[in-house]
């Protein structure tokens, strides 16, 4: 032992190694230094992400009693015993019966309830999607029913929103609590193989399914992506994604710009999304003019044509040949069918081998027609107004028809034309004076769009919660 412990003393006294120790040392406090000063070099968001957690807990603190209230939690938690309990709310859960379970008396949960009401409905709360988090103390040696008090109540409405009720000398007091959400810009493209589609290859690229989604619909008016898309055909997307301050994943904001590259055409396809004077948010080509016509020519996104239009064709069931008026769709039975643009009903009812039938008129010129539906949409009748994109009707195999699909029928002038190559008049045009602020915008999503890497987001900004509508967030 003795032997060991004199090697070690000899080594230490050694020149080199307190060389050794005092570089280590000076290493050490490099290291610090460096890791304090880095603080203005972390990306803002990761920055931001702790901001509001930090002046919100101040809040709080302010709100209630004056200490910062993190520090507060953790002195409560390590000196009174508090215990924290996380329940998902599931079907035919109350919070009454909930915190009743957890041995907190009824006056305190009817406290809590009445200090909770004005801001948070607790009946209405959602199975599956609410969470409540319990700080409670227990009682020590009780004999009762009663096994613990109620410290502190969070109800999580969403990633972005909760409701806090803490128990203070003068009773429960009750605040919100809200992020921001974080927009961040992703690029996303990709180029058409041979045997896949656009979908597949978007997929394959990361390109969240409901983006893709947006993708087809906002070119829906102007390409049929059934019959346009060709082996070479490249697409390229700018979009949204929303994160919480904590940097949660909240689900996709918009589709900024969108082209598509057709070689069939010659032509690449831009889209950009400009928001107009009037707060009316469009979809418009590099000259302004907006994205979407008077009519849909595939009213059902994606969906395969299974018989184009023309003017003599062989009917699969009568044998013999015959006009086909329309293009048909095939989708599955029970397809929602969508309104290809405004109009009123004008039939609706069974008719003959179209089985049953839907005709809208549009305007003065434009008239369209839904057949073979296994039902109508039950509140749209003959007279009803509709808007573009409203459900009318559901897919079906009604009347002379071979499997379930759509045979969809545009009418001009009370001729049948064809929906895949008739031009159709755009809606939502600029104004002149509008065209320079849309221009501005326009060359903004450029610029954004080439800075943007392939493979990494960019920063864009804050969206005020108070702003925001949830329902856009598309996840
Ligand atoms: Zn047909």
């Amino acid at each position: 032992m003795n032997k060991v412990h004199q090697k070690i003393k000899k080594y230490i006294s050694k020149p080199h190694f307190q060389v050794f120790m005092v570089s280590f040392s000076m290493c050490l406090l490099f290291f610090f230094i460096i890791s304090k000063q880095s603080g203005s070099n972390i990306p803002p968001r990761i920055q931001a992400a702790f901001d509001p957690i930090i002046s919100m807990e101040n809040d709080v603190s302010k709100n209630l009693n004056g200490k910062p209230n993190s520090i507060n939690n953790l002195l409560e938690n390590m000196f009174s015993n508090t215990k924290e309990h996380t329940i998902e709310i599931k079907n035919g859960d109350s919070v009454a019966s909930l915190l009743s379970d957890l041995g907190i008396c009824y006056s305190e949960i009817l406290e809590v309830s009445k200090s909770i009401a004005p801001l948070c409905e607790l009946s209405d709360l959602r199975p599956g999607s609410d969470k409540l988090v319990v700080r409670l103390k227990p009682i020590e040696n009780s004999d009762s029913k009663v096994k613990a008090e109620l410290k502190e109540l969070e109800i999580i409405k969403s990633p972005i929103y909760k409701v806090v009720s803490l128990k203070t000398k003068d009773g429960f007091k009750t605040i919100e609590k809200k992020s921001n959400v974080n927009v961040e810009l992703v690029r996303g493209e990709g180029v058409i193989d041979k045997g896949t589609s656009l979908t597949q290859v978007a997929t394959a690229n990361n390109i969240p399914y409901n983006v893709i989604d947006k993708f087809y619909e906002v070119f829906s008016f102007d390409v049929d992506f059934e019959r346009d898309i060709y082996p070479g055909d490249r697409f390229q997307i700018m979009y949204e994604q929303l994160y919480s301050d904590n940097g949660e994943y909240l689900g996709n904001g918009e589709v900024i710009f969108a082209s598509l590259y057709l070689n069939s055409r010659h032509e690449e396809l831009r889209l950009f999304r400009y928001e107009n004077e009037k707060g009316v948010v469009g979809y418009y080509d590099e000259n302004g003019k907006g994205a979407s016509k008077t009519l849909k020519k595939t009213p059902i996104n994606g969906a395969r044509i299974s018989s184009k239009f023309s003017n003599n064709r062989k009917h699969p069931i009568l044998g013999y040949s015959r006009a086909h008026k329309g293009v048909d769709f095939a989708a599955p039975s029970g397809t929602p069918i969508p309104a290809a643009g405004d109009g009123k009903v004008v039939f609706r009812g069974w008719k003959n081998g179209y089985g049953n039938y839907i005709k809208i008129r549009h305007n003065g010129t434009y008239s369209t027609a839904y057949a073979h539906l296994s039902k109508f949409k039950s509140d749209v009748k003959v007279g009803t107004q509709v808007k573009q994109g409203q459900t009318v009707g559901y897919v079906g195999n009604t009347g002379l028809s071979t499997g379930p699909h759509l045979h969809y029928e545009i009418i001009k002038n009370g001729v049948h034309v064809n929906p895949l190559t008739i031009k159709l008049p755009s809606i939502q045009n600029l104004t002149k004076s509008e065209i320079a602020k849309f221009e501005t915008a326009r060359d903004k999503i450029n610029i954004q769009f080439a800075v943007l890497d392939k493979n990494f987001s960019q920063f864009a900004h804050l969206i005020d919660i108070n702003k925001i509508d949830a329902s856009s967030i598309i996840k």
